[in-house]
């Protein structure tokens, strides 16, 4: 049985005083209490699955394959639907602000849907992890060769996020709906799918981006290459949102993340990823990357 003081032990390799004189003055524990060891640990990322930069150049694991294809399309085919019977619906009840509302909330909360979901897996879970294990392994050896999205075909990119939008998505589009909701869930699982292609994009470089797309990056249409790079540096504990990143100051300003950590962790015992030193799976190996 675990006693009263190893129960609430904090974790001990905080990225900063800062967060630790934070986090003891929200929970009024004294720094006495702060010692080593204690409560269970996230499983620590195995070692990355992503291939060695030496192995980039030609790797397979980054090609499209038919497979990749298909549930891109199939992604892809379930957000058109959606987005004809949202413009069937409005032209036939002759409202357009409705739709155009949702669309607008659409946008904006699946920024908030990509950062939720990135910081998830990000900082609990592992490979073995039912249904995310490799969507978190896969991040994982993102943060340590992360220029490697940029070398990983299209397809091949989005799959996972093309499946789980066919999946969710498909059914949805078979019942009937207003032009309002159909609105919504075609830009929200548009945006949400589309948002491993504005990461990589995130991650290119200026001058071999298309012009529109650095753009819409400098607008904050998209999520820009400065606010995703913040990401990748320590205390890798922010910036998580990769839609437009318009929730990032917010979540990260008024420490949404670390208090989700913070409840997770008084209620199971499991520290997040991120409190942890940033060794060599979080740290970004040498950029082999050829200019
Ligand atoms: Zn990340
Ligand atoms: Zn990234």
């Amino acid at each position: 049985m675990c006693s009263i003081s190893s129960r609430w032990q904090l974790p001990h390799k905080l990225q900063s005083r800062r967060r630790s004189r934070i986090l003891r003055a929200a929970l009024q524990v004294p720094p006495a209490i702060v010692t080593p060891g204690g409560a269970a640990v996230a499983d620590r990322p195995a070692p990355a699955a992503s291939p060695p930069p030496s192995a980039v150049a030609n790797n397979q694991s980054l090609r499209s394959t038919w497979q990749h294809r298909g549930w891109v399309t199939a992604g892809c085919a379930a957000v058109a639907v959606a987005a004809v019977k949202s413009a069937a619906a409005a032209q036939e009840s002759g409202l357009l602000a409705e739709p155009l509302i949702a669309a607008a909330a659409g946008y904006l909360l699946a920024d908030l849907g990509s950062g939720v979901y990135h910081w998830g897996i990000d900082n609990y879970g592992g490979a073995a992890t039912p249904l995310v294990g490799a969507q978190i392994e896969a991040f994982q050896g993102h943060h340590r060769w992360p220029w490697t999205i940029t070398r990983r075909e299209f397809a091949n990119n989005l799959h996972a996020l093309g499946k789980t939008v066919a999946v969710a998505l498909l059914p949805f589009d078979l019942f009937p709906g207003n032009a309002a909701v159909h609105a919504f869930a075609a830009v929200f699982a548009g945006c949400i799918m589309f948002s491993q292609q504005f990461h990589a994009w995130a991650h290119g470089t200026k001058s071999r981006l298309p012009a529109a797309v650095v753009a819409l990056q400098d607008a904050g249409v998209l999520i820009s290459r400065h606010q995703h790079a913040a990401h990748h540096r320590a205390p890798y504990n922010g910036n998580y949102c990769i839609v437009s990143g318009v929730w990032n100051e917010f979540l990260d300003g008024y420490k949404v993340f670390e208090a989700m950590e913070m409840v997770i962790f008084f209620k199971s015992g499991v520290r997040p990823r991120s409190w942890s030193e940033p060794e060599s799976a979080w740290k970004e190996e040498d950029d082999e990357r050829s200019p």
